[in-house]
C-alpha cells in the first residue's frame, strides 16, 4: 500500500478468533488508505469454512484475524452463496501497509519553554520518526492513546506514541488466551469521552475491546502519531538542551516532555523454576499465548491462580486429557454473571446515549460504594466472602477440594476475581488441584513443593507481571544521570502517581499506588491523562523556562498520606502476601481512596509542588 487508492494485500492462510473459537481459515485480503476519513480499510474473503458457518449463525461477527504478517480486529458479514464470508476492518490491517496514516494532523499552537520553543511547531504525520517533539509518549495502550486523545483536545499535536509492537491495544492486543476478557463491567471499562454502545456482554472479550481502542485511535485521530514497532530502549534527561534524548529500536529522537505509558501488566513474569529448560513440551505465558498447536488432547500444568488462570482453566479443561493446577494460594472468587447484551439493548444505547450514560453511572457508583471496605474497614468485606464461599459449595461438593479452595485471607488483599465457571471446572474428573505451588521440573515431570509429582505435556505460566520492577525503570535516566530504578531501590514512589522528583518533564501514566482493586482502570487513566495535558501546557506556557521538577518535599508529603490512608487497608491487613506489595508492609501499586479522590488530587496541577529547571542548570 504506496499512497491513496493504491491497493496491497495477502493471500493464503490465516487463523481466525472468535470469541473464545479459533478457525483455521484460506483468505484473500486487499486494503486502501482512505483520505476521507483517514484510516486504512481493507477487506477480503474467507474461503468456505463449515465450522465457521456453523458458529456464525446469524451470518455476522467479529473476532481477530491473524496472518503471518500480522494481526487485526475484523467483521465477518455477508456470506455468499458458497458460504465465503466477507472480512472487513477499519485500522491497520493483518498485512504491510505502508502507506500515510493519518493526513488531518494539523500544526500545533505557539509553543512555550525555552526547551520547546527552539523550534518551530511541526506536524507530526507518516510514519518516520522526528527529530525532535514537543512530548514523546512511550506505549500505545490505553494510557498512551488516552494521553493521545487528551492533547489532541487541547489542540496539542506536536508529540509522537512510540509503541514497541505493530499494532495499538496494550493488554488487549497481547493477552490473547482463551476466554481473556475485563473483570469490571464494559460498560465502565471504556473511556468517558468514547462509550461503546455495541458491547456484546456485560464483561467483554478480549478480542472486542481490542478493536474498540483500535477504533478509537483513528476516530480521535491518534493513529497518525503512533509509531509502531518502535521501542524505546533508553532515555536520558539532557540537563543542558532540556530534553529527553530518547533511543529506541527505530533510532534516536528528544523529546521536551516524556510521558511513560508502557503499562504496569506489560512485562510478563515467570518464575525461575529449576529444571524449567529441561521441560520437552510447550511452555506458554498467558501474555503470549501459542496459538499454534493445539492443547486437545494433552496433560496440561497449569501455574497460578489469579486473574487470567480463572479465565484459562474453564475454558482448556473441556479439551484437554488432564489438567493439573498448582496452587500457591486459593483466590476469593465471586459469581460474574456474565450477560450477552441483546442487539435491541445496543440499539437503544447507540440511539439514546444518555440510557448508557445512566447505566454507566449506576456501574461506577456500585463498585466506587465499596471502596471504604477496602481501605478503612475489611471486616465488611466478609459479607462477600460467605457470598463466595456459597458460590463455590454450589459446584464443589468434594470436602477435600473444598478445603484446598478455601483462602485464609480476608477477601481483597488479593485481587477478588470474578468466574462462573472457574469453580464448576476444577469438580470435573480430570482435572486436580495440587495445593503447593511449582517447584521444580524435570523432564516431563512436575514436582511440588509439598512433593506432589505429575507428568505433563504443556505448561501454562498465568503467573503474572513483573510490575514492582518493570524493566523499563532501568532505562530510564533521570537529573544527574541516576536511574528511575535506582531511585525506586526501596520503594516505588511519585508524586499524585504521576511524576517522580528528579526526573524533569516526564509523566506516568498508572504509576506508583494509582492501581484499584474495586473499579476501573480507565478512570484513572483519564484522571492522569488531564494532569499531563495541564503539566504539558504549563510547561509549554513557561517564558524562558524549560522544565518542571516535582519538589522533593511535595513528594514525600503526598506517600507519607498515602502510607497514613494504607495502613488500614485489607492490602496490609489481610493477612496475605500479593503482587500489590514490594515489601512486607509495604504497598506501593494501589491508590487507597475512591477513583474522585484521585480524580479531585490530580484535577490541575498545583505549582507550588514544582520547581522550574532552567536549560543548562546543574542537579
Ligand atoms: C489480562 C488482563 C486483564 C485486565 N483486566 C482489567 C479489567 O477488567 N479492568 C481494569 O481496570 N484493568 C484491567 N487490566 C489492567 C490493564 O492493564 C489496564 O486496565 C490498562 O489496559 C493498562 O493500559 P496501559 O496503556 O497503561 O498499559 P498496557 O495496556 O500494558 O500498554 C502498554 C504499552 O506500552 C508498550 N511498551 C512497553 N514498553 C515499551 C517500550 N520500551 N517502548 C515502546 N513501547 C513499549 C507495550 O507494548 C504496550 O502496548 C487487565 C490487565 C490484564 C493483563
Amino acid at each position: 500500500m504506496t499512497g491513496t487508492g493504491d491497493s496491497d494485500g495477502y493471500t493464503g492462510p490465516a487463523s481466525l478468533r472468535l470469541g473464545d473459537a479459533s478457525f483455521d481459515v484460506a483468505a484473500d485480503l486487499r486494503g486502501r488508505f482512505e483520505p476521507i476519513d483517514g484510516r486504512y480499510h481493507w477487506y477480503g474473503r474467507l474461503a468456505r469454512h463449515d465450522d465457521l458457518t456453523a458458529a456464525l449463525p446469524r451470518g455476522r461477527g467479529t473476532g481477530v484475524l491473524t496472518t503471518p504478517e500480522g494481526a487485526a480486529p475484523c467483521e465477518l458479514s455477508d456470506p455468499d452463496p458458497w458460504h465465503r464470508y466477507r472480512v472487513t476492518g477499519v485500522a491497520r490491517p493483518p498485512f504491510p501497509a505502508g502507506g500515510p496514516v493519518a493526513p488531518d494532523v494539523r500544526p500545533g499552537p505557539a509553543e512555550g519553554g525555552a526547551a520547546l520553543r527552539a523550534r518551530a511547531p511541526v506536524t507530526v504525520g507518516g510514519d518516520d520518526l522526528p527529530g525532535h517533539v514537543t512530548v514523546a509518549v512511550v506505549g500505545a495502550g490505553f494510557g498512551g492513546i488516552g494521553v493521545g486523545v487528551a492533547l489532541r483536545q487541547a489542540g496539542l499535536t506536536d508529540f509522537v506514541i512510540m509503541e514497541r509492537a505493530g499494532a495499538v491495544g496494550g493488554t488487549w492486543r497481547d493477552n490473547t488466551y482463551p476466554g481473556c476478557a475485563c473483570d469490571v463491567p464494559s460498560h465502565v471499562y471504556s473511556y468517558s469521552f468514547a462509550l461503546n454502545p455495541g458491547w456484546s456482554h456485560s464483561f467483554s472479550r478480549q478480542h472486542e475491546i481490542w478493536r474498540y481502542l483500535e477504533d478509537v485511535t483513528d476516530r480521535y485521530q491518534v493513529r497518525g502519531h503512533v509509531r509502531f514497532g518502535a521501542e524505546v530502549t533508553g532515555a536520558r534527561w539532557d540537563e543542558a538542551a532540556a530534553r529527553w534524548r530518547l533511543s529506541t529500536s527505530r533510532g534516536p529522537l528528544t523529546a521536551g516532555i516524556m510521558v511513560v505509558a508502557t503499562g504496569p501488566l506489560s512485562e510478563p513474569s515467570v518464575p525461575d523454576i529449576p529444571g524449567l529448560d529441561s521441560f520437552p513440551g510447550q511452555v506458554i505465558h498467558s501474555a503470549r499465548w501459542k496459538h499454534g498447536p493445539s492443547l486437545a488432547g494433552q496433560r496440561v500444568a497449569v501455574v497460578g491462580t489469579g486473574a487470567s488462570a480463572v479465565q484459562i482453566v474453564p475454558e482448556i479443561q473441556p479439551q484437554v486429557n488432564n489438567l493439573t493446577l498448582f496452587q500457591r494460594t486459593p483466590a476469593w472468587v465471586l459469581p460474574r454473571r456474565d450477560r450477552p447484551i441483546s442487539p435491541a439493548r445496543q440499539r437503544l444505547y447507540a440511539r439514546v446515549p444518555p440510557a448508557q450514560k445512566l447505566v454507566r453511572f449506576g456501574l461506577y457508583l456500585s463498585r466506587e460504594a465499596t471502596v471504604g471496605a477496602f481501605v478503612r474497614r475489611p471486616s465488611l468485606l466478609r459479607a462477600a466472602q460467605r457470598i463466595a464461599l456459597a458460590h463455590m459449595s454450589r459446584s464443589v461438593t468434594d470436602p477435600e477440594l473444598r478445603t484446598k479452595l478455601t483462602p485464609h485471607y480476608v477477601m481483597g488483599c488479593k485481587r477478588i476475581l470474578l468466574s462462573d465457571d472457574f469453580y464448576p471446572a476444577l469438580a470435573r474428573p480430570n482435572v486436580r488441584v495440587v495445593a503447593s505451588g511449582l517447584a521444580k521440573v524435570d523432564g516431563p515431570v512436575l514436582t511440588a513443593q509439598d512433593g506432589t509429582a505429575c507428568e505433563a505435556d504443556a505448561i501454562i505460566f498465568a503467573t503474572g507481571f513483573r510490575v514492582t520492577d518493570m524493566p523499563m525503570a532501568r532505562r530510564i535516566l533521570g537529573a544527574g544521570g541516576v536511574s528511575l530504578a535506582d531511585t525506586w531501590s526501596e520503594d516505588m514512589a511519585a508524586l499524585r502517581g504521576t511524576v517522580v522528583s528528579g526526573f524533569p518533564n516526564m509523566c506516568l501514566v498508572i504509576g506508583p499506588n494509582t492501581g484499584l482493586g474495586h473499579n476501573s482502570m480507565i478512570h484513572i487513566i483519564e484522571s492522569q491523562a488531564r494532569y499531563i495535558r495541564d503539566y504539558v501546557q504549563t510547561v509549554i506556557s513557561m517564558a524562558g523556562a524549560a522544565a518542571l521538577d516535582a519538589r522533593p518535599g511535595a513528594q514525600q508529603r503526598w506517600n507519607a498520606d498515602v502510607r497514613r490512608r494504607m495502613a488500614r487497608s485489607v492490602w496490609l491487613t489481610g493477612g496475605c502476601t500479593s503482587w500489590y506489595l514490594s515489601a512486607p508492609g509495604r504497598n506501593p501499586t494501589i491508590w487507597p481512596g475512591s477513583t474522585l479522590a484521585f480524580r479531585r488530587a490530580t484535577r490541575r496541577l498545583d505549582p507550588a509542588e514544582y520547581e522550574v529547571r532552567h536549560a543548562g542548570a546543574r542537579t
